[in-house]
């Protein structure tokens, strides 16, 4: 009989090119990235020795019968070894090494049987044998080695497939066709018997896999040539799991939106990948890759390494770019963590990397900020605070405290102001700076912002005497909540079904969302206003607010920014500042709330300088409701 040997050559082809390509290509050392060079060897040595045999058939001549049934007794061999050391490399290094498992014992059973089967085929003939006059032929038991490999076949999948929870339907679907395709050419081979294609499935296969899930190309970020967010989430992980040392320096470019802004979004891109490319340079290694539009995180395994390479780092973001011949300063916060492999999770890394870059109060200029004990405690604080935070938010467990704020005029409270306060059974009160915060992150903020509304007019309706001498009271509003369209009336409608008077209530806006125009906050503003609802401007002079979009908003009440009482009783400059934006925003009309007096000295300061409201620790705390009303 003759045989196509041309799918198995074809086979062949492919899989040394597959193997040429996995292995020049920029990758990362991983379990996944190590079974598929396996995979790609041993299969290059399965799918030859099937071409050799084939080629030991064709060339029977029965003078030496022997010979060819010695030469493919020994290809037999191996085929029957080849998908047992595979699926040994898989379970190795899926880490399972230590414990056989029953499957594997099986497996080891029924190889040796095969083998010993094989041996045993020089005289029984019960795979195949050979006939003087007609030459090549399958025995009845040949069909045994199609089940043997496609069985194996199944089998390594399977290890694949195990602790790989991130597997997707999409991937599966892969698994799954090249398990059909194997399973049809071989059909065939088996039917035909001189068309040789179980090979050639094969190397099918292998191109499927490494077109799918092992294509390094695949996690390339394309701005920059370095590896993205997604492989660094699997790669990471598996190195966390091993728990071996090692140290990651985080580079955030955090001026890049203002450079998309001012040259344009092409001299931004450029100066992410000259920062890729020096990344690599200094670290000489690839494991660099971009998480965030503007972050990048480089892992490193010493610490000499570390030390060396995070100063180098430093050095690089001291000196201006340079982008056709401009320079252009792009600063960055650079965040150290050694020891990152404590961190055991790859999102709680991330959440570290990112809580690092939020404690850096940016200015133009790099910042280095080192992981140390007391961070990572402050991390792990908020951490707790936000696991914490869900139940709380369903039990709803907050309050409310009330701040009065003192009228100079009268010498009496005019006004209060509402805060939250959160209480943890074990670890105390939680700070609003903290909570808000989280539920600003976990978009809940808004929910949290009714439930207190609510409260608010509870209060109020309860206690309406107070308003007597009370003006309103104030409610501070995050930036989400302006933001989110139709949430103006849900407040409003909140108040309504109360029966309380809008008057009762001045919103506390701050002043960085004052300047993020958008549709529905100019929309939010609009109703409050015609609801009659008065707006006061918080936090004046803690950003970098444009006056002019601030100044165009119906604000009665504006509230200067506690920083800026920094120094006002022995600085005389930081006094004039004070006295001057004073003056201005009075004889702009607006009514100023001085915020944070702790002393006399301060409050005499103010009164001297006309200011209308004082709110500080020097006239009372935030008060709990029952001491409120005591007040009162
Ligand atoms: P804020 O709106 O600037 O509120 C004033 C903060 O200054 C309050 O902090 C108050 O306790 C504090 N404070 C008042 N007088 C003094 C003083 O003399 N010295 C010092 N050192 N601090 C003083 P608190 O209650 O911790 O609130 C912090 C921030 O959390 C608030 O800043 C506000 O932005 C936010 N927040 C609080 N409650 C809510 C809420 O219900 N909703 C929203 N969206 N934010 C809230
Ligand atoms: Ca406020
Ligand atoms: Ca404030």
């Amino acid at each position: 009989m003759s045989y196509n040997i041309n799918f198995q050559i074809s086979a062949l082809i492919i899989v040394v090119l597959l193997l040429h390509h996995f292995v020049t290509r920029k990758k990362l050392h991983s379990a996944n990235t190590k079974i598929f060079t396996y995979v790609l060897i041993l299969s290059g040595i399965y799918i030859l020795f099937d071409l050799i045999s084939t080629l030991a058939i064709m060339s029977y001549e029965p003078a030496c019968e022997n010979m060819a049934l010695i030469i493919l007794t020994v290809v037999y061999l191996f085929d029957i070894m080849l998908p047992y050391i595979l699926y040994c490399c898989a379970v190795v290094s899926r880490g399972q090494g230590k414990k056989i498992d029953g499957v594997s014992m099986i497996c080891t059973v029924v190889t040796v049987i095969m083998l010993i089967l094989m041996l045993i085929n020089l005289t029984s003939g019960w795979f195949f044998y050979f006939d003087q006059s007609t030459g090549y032929h399958r025995g009845s038991g040949y069909v045994m080695l199609y089940i043997y490999v496609l069985l194996y076949i199944v089998l390594v999948i399977h290890q694949t497939l195990k602790k790989r929870e991130d597997l997707n339907v999409h991937k599966m679907g892969v698994l799954a066709e090249i398990v059909v395709i194997e399973g049809l050419c071989m059909g065939v081979e088996l039917y035909t018997q001189h068309v040789m294609l179980s090979g050639f499935g094969l190397a099918l296969g292998l191109v499927f896999l490494y077109l799918t899930m092992n294509n390094p190309g695949d996690f390339i970020d394309s701005t920059t040539g370095v590896f993205d967010k997604q492989y660094f989430d699997n790669w990471i992980q598996e190195k966390l799991d091993k728990r071996t040392e090692f140290h990651l320096i985080a580079v955030e470019a955090f001026m890049l939106k203002q450079i998309n802004k001012v040259y344009g979004s092409s001299v931004g891109d450029q100066l992410l990948v000259q920062i890729a490319r020096e990344l690599q340079n200094i670290t000489g290694s690839v494991q660099v890759f971009r998480t965030t539009g503007n972050c990048f995180l480089v892992i490193m395994d010493s610490l000499t390494e570390y030390e060396r390479n995070r100063q180098q780092i430093e050095e690089y973001f001291r000196e201006p770019f340079i982008v056709d011949g401009e320079k252009i300063d792009f600063p960055a916060v650079i965040c150290g963590i050694i020891n990152s492999e404590k961190m055991e999770q790859e999102d709680v890394l991330l959440a570290y990397v990112e809580y690092l870059v939020s404690l850096v109060k940016h200015t133009d200029e790099t910042v280095v900020i080192q992981s140390d004990d007391r961070i990572l405690e402050g991390f792990r604080y908020e951490k707790e605070v936000e696991h914490f935070f869900k139940n709380a938010v369903e039990k709803d467990l907050f309050e409310v405290y009330y701040q009065p704020v003192y009228w100079i005029k009268e010498e009496r409270y005019i006004t209060l102001e509402a805060l939250s306060r959160l209480k943890h059974p074990n670890m105390g009160m939680i700070p609003p700076d903290v909570f808000i915060g989280i539920a600003e992150r976990q978009g809940l903020i808004a929910q949290i912002g009714l439930l207190q509304l609510r409260r608010v007019c509870h209060f109020i309706k309860e206690n309406e005497h107070i308003m007597d001498s009370i003006r309103n009271v104030k409610f501070n509003l995050s930036p989400s909540e302006l933001l989110k369209p139709g949430h103006s009336q849900v407040l409003i409608d909140i108040i309504k079904e109360f029966g309380l008077s809008q008057a009762y209530f001045q919103f506390e806006i701050t002043e960085t969302v004052a300047t993020e125009y958008s549709e529905s906050f100019c929309k939010a503003v609009e109703d409050f206003q015609n609801a009659g609802i008065g707006l006061c401007l918080d936090d004046f002079g803690s950003g970098y607010a444009n006056l002019n979009a601030v100044l165009k908003l119906p604000f009665d009440v504006v509230k200067m920014d506690r920083s800026l009482l920094t120094g006002i009783t022995c600085d005389e400059q930081a006094a004039n500042f004070y006295r001057s934006i004073v003056m201005v925003m009075q004889n702009m009309g607006y009514m100023i709330v001085a915020e944070g007096a702790e002393t006399e000295e301060e409050v005499n300061l103010l009164r001297s300088w006309g200011v209308d409201m004082v709110q500080g620790y020097y006239f009372s705390r935030p008060l709990p409701e029952k001491e409120l009303l005591k007040l009162f």
